[in-house]
């Protein structure tokens, strides 16, 4: 994961392809079964958001290779365009609309292409995107990728190609992705999909749907197949791990299966991470996102009880005052919030903890925006990202309350979250200076070829001094010399 933008314009993106126009069409050779026959067309796709579009690409790219195509890494040289969009805030959106006018030249240029819009947006918009985008030939929403071949060939027809159905079984729990731009060292796995919680701010319940949770058999195969391929970390991902319910009996589902017990053979989240994490002590193990109101003591202990379970945490707050946590339907008070932090520091004492915080919501007063600061000063977060509120149209908040924080109001108190959050960043990496750590290499550093990039168990970016021998995928004991407030500078013990 790169230095993050702290900007309100762009929140977590990872690996998004920045476009290079020279690229010349590098065909990826896809595994595809032998009794698949290449179709001759080649598709390129391109990821927006978070980390579960990047996933679901992955998935797409396996469903388009299981049908015959190849892929490429050029847009030029595609026969079948793919955004994967997101739709978390409105200047999300603007970025795929912009992005969709400069593929038209692509459609001039290469007779037949075909342009598909899959992820949140197409299924906020569904139809809608193509009446409002006439270059756009496809429209998938985040459940009905496995009719990807036959949308692709209704468009080739001419026919109108959308399919933005919601499932409440679907888990793509069989198709083993394809891992694009990868380092090969870390990989995402996806244990469960949609969300249960409604937070009123947010678009992922109506975009993604309801929550299910995927077999953990299927999971803990994925994972033994990545490190047998030499892959050294694995995400677990979902937009709220902490839910993670699965059973065998078909019968329990919603309330039931939340309330139904390990003996009655339901697996949640820990014993999942458990299941995982006894693969091998060489693998190592990180998840995200966990919700405070459903975060539980076992899920902290089997982190403490593994050291291959990396030590971090992605908690997201979004506010430090319980009239605004109320307004948003998050479900939990600060003094839940700050109970919880105080089990991470019992239970697991070395974790860092990261988080996501909305500033400027409905109706948010100076005093309020001050308690968000001092929430922040008490837990001195590690990571953050920070936003202020974009009012999405659907939502609970767009329909009971009233988008009423002018926007510069909104702006200065996000400059001055982020400029509290950049000073206990730096102090935070200072405490770090001394430590030794095991870091994960994961590539040659982007600012020298003389240093390698890696993680720490804490998530942390960590640059390391190349010394003959060492490449990617190896684990370094190091320690910090000194820092910056993203990365930790380290020397060789
Ligand atoms: S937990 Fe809330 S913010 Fe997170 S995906 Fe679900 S509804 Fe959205």
């Amino acid at each position: 994961m790169s230095d993050q933008l702290y900007n309100n314009e762009i929140a977590f993106e990872l690996g998004s392809k920045d476009i290079d126009e020279s690229k010349q069409g590098n065909a990826l050779t896809l595994e595809r079964p032998s009794n698949v026959a290449p179709n001759g067309k080649k598709f390129y796709i391109e990821s927006y958001g978070c980390a579960m579009n990047f996933s679901d690409s992955e998935v797409v790219a396996s469903i388009l290779a299981n049908s015959g195509f190849d892929s490429t890494d050029n847009h030029l040289d595609a026969d079948l365009i793919l955004i994967n969009t997101c739709a978390i805030r409105d200047n999300a959106e603007q970025r795929v609309r912009m992005r969709l006018q400069n593929l038209g030249a692509v459609k001039k240029k290469k007779k037949g292409a075909l342009i598909g819009v899959l992820g949140c947006m197409a299924e906020r918009l569904k139809d809608q995107f193509l009446e409002q985008e006439k270059l756009v030939d496809i429209v998938v929403g985040p459940d009905a990728y496995r009719s990807l071949p036959e949308l692709v060939f209704e468009a080739e027809n001419n026919n109108k190609a959308v399919n933005v159905l919601l499932s409440r079984e679907e888990t793509y729990a069989e198709i083993s992705p394809i891992r694009l731009n990868s380092n090969g060292i870390s990989a995402f796995i996806s244990i469960m999909r949609g969300c249960d919680n409604i937070c009123s701010f947010c678009v992922v319940p109506f975009t993604r749907g309801r929550e299910r949770s995927r077999d953990w058999r299927s999971i803990v195969q994925e994972a033994k197949d990545l490190f047998d391929r030499g892959y050294k970390e694995v995400t677990l991902l979902g937009q709220n791990v902490d839910s993670y319910r699965f059973s065998d009996d078909p019968k329990l589902v919603g309330k039931k299966l939340l309330e139904a017990k390990y003996e009655d053979h339901v697996v949640n989240f820990a014993e999942l991470l458990e299941k995982v994490a006894s693969i091998s002590p060489l693998l190592r193990i990180r998840f995200s996102t966990s919700h405070p109101k459903d975060m539980t003591d076992d899920v902290l202990e089997v982190m403490a009880k593994y050291p291959n379970v990396c030590k971090h945490i992605h908690l997201p707050v979004q506010s430090g005052n319980d009239r605004i946590l109320g307004l948003m339907d998050r479900s939990y008070t600060k003094a839940w919030y700050l109970d919880r932090i105080a089990a991470i520091h019992r239970i697991v004492p070395d974790a860092d903890i990261s988080t996501d915080i909305i500033t400027g919501f409905c109706s948010e007063t100076e005093e309020e925006h001050q308690e968000t600061m001092e929430l922040m000063s008490t837990v001195r977060f590690d990571l953050a990202y920070m936003y202020y509120y974009s009012e999405r149209p659907g939502t609970p908040a767009a329909k009971r309350l009233k988008d009423d924080v002018p926007e510069d109001i909104k702006k200065r108190r996000l400059t001055e979250i982020v400029a509290l959050f950049r000073q206990i960043s730096l102090e935070r990496n200072q405490e770090n200076v001394g430590q030794v750590y095991e870091v994960l290499l994961e590539g040659i550093s982007s600012k020298s070829d003389k240093h390698f990039f890696g993680r720490n168990s804490q998530n942390k970016g960590v640059i390391v001094p190349a010394l003959e021998g060492m490449k990617p995928g190896d684990y370094v004991n190091v320690r910090i010399a000194s820092c910056t407030s993203g990365t930790l500078i380290a020397e060789h013990i």
